[in-house]
């Protein structure tokens, strides 16, 4: 599909190119020529005044002015001259064909390679989605026609798959919501609209949202924040927060602590959210921020429910503020994810 746009493209372009090139070479050859007509003519006619005003000769046999008969200028030399000028002309139309031939390809090529990467990151998307999606909605379907086909099922049992239905598309809701939470954050239709912010009055909306998840494990969440300004959309960095303090007591055994710090490091401030769980595995440290992606630890994918979005959306709204995570994490040590932010500078407060 895309070699046949880049063909098209082409064509496009050398046609442009051609059109241009070929009016001014016509336009050259027909000045040119009517040039050399011109020259002939004053050439004979001042040849010919010459020799008709001319004191040397006696008056019968001066020549009479206009005289068409009178071949002083060799035509062919003319008509040689105008066929040289096309001989070359064609030839410099030939190379800018070539030229513009290959260059207009290689430049079609570069102009369709972001749509073409931005298509391929759509299907992959597409396909990445649909693949998460069929896994639950496919355990959902079978789990109600093995209890439509039971001929004992009573209204207890049914009630149970009822509620138990309830939870996975629950569960269901918690992707889709994820996944539209990612294409927004992705690549934003328009940019977002930045406002200075209290970035401890974030980091507090943030804790109280996740502070009954830390209760249900008795974990405690401890913060020492400065108050620093940045420049940011306040709900997108709320989320953002959110997202590592949810990971940090979900990946966190029950009666631990997890912290949020904020620190100043010249133009930027650090966000450091900091737990004492199960850590990640160096070699899984590259790839948490991928879409889908959930560490190969058993005890990560079988008791922690999750998708593996929470990260790439993260990253998203970090990359949105032009900002930069860094990750520290040792497995059964717990994990430190530094979030740094520009501060607002002096000339926008
Ligand atoms: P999930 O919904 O699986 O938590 P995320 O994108 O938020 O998806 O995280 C991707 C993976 O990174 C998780 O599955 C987990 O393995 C790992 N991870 C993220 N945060 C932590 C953390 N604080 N401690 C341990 N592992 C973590």
């Amino acid at each position: 599909m895309f070699q046949n746009a880049r063909l098209k493209l082409t064509a496009w372009y050398l046609f442009i190119i051609m059109l241009v090139s070929l009016s001014f070479s016509m336009a050259i050859y027909t000045m040119i020529s009517n040039e050399v007509d011109r020259l002939a003519l004053v050439q004979k006619l001042r040849i010919e005044r010459r020799l008709h005003e001319s004191d040397f000769l006696p008056p019968e046999l001066r020549i009479q002015i206009p005289n068409p008969s009178l071949q002083l200028i060799d035509p062919d030399l003319f008509s040689e001259t105008k066929h040289r000028l096309a001989l070359v002309l064609i030839l410099v139309n030939g190379s800018i064909f070539i030229l513009s031939g290959g260059l207009g390809y290689l430049l079609a090529g570069r102009t369709l390679k972001p749509i073409q990467d931005m298509h391929e990151e759509q299907n992959r998307f597409i396909s990445d989605s649909s693949h998460e999606l069929r896994t639950p909605l496919t355990a959902l379907k079978s789990s109600m026609e093995v209890s439509l086909r039971d001929k004992n099922l009573n209204l207890k049992d049914a009630k149970k798959l009822i509620s138990e239905s309830i939870g996975e598309v629950d569960k269901l809701k918690y992707l889709t919501d994820g996944l539209l939470q990612l294409t927004r954050y992705q690549k934003p239709v328009s940019r977002p609209k930045f406002e200075i912010l209290s970035l401890s009055q974030i980091i507090t909306e943030a804790r109280i949202k996740v502070t009954p998840l830390a209760a249900q494990k008795n974990i405690s969440l401890k913060t020492e924040l400065a108050d620093f300004e940045i420049l940011g959309e306040k709900y997108s960095l709320i989320d953002m927060l959110i997202i590592f303090l949810d990971n940090a007591i979900k990946y966190s055994p029950d009666n631990s602590e997890v912290s949020v710090e904020t620190r100043k490091s010249e133009n930027t401030v650090k966000i450091i959210i900091k737990d004492r769980g199960i850590g990640i595995d160096e070699g899984d440290i590259p790839h948490i921020f991928d879409r889908f992606y959930r560490a190969d630890s058993a005890r990560s994918k079988a008791s922690v429910g999750g998708y593996g979005l929470g990260l790439p959306i993260a990253k998203n709204i970090v990359a949105i503020h032009h900002g930069t995570i860094i990750v520290d994490s040792k497995i059964n040590k717990g994990s430190t994810f530094t979030v740094c932010l520009p501060l607002v500078p002096k000339s926008k407060k």
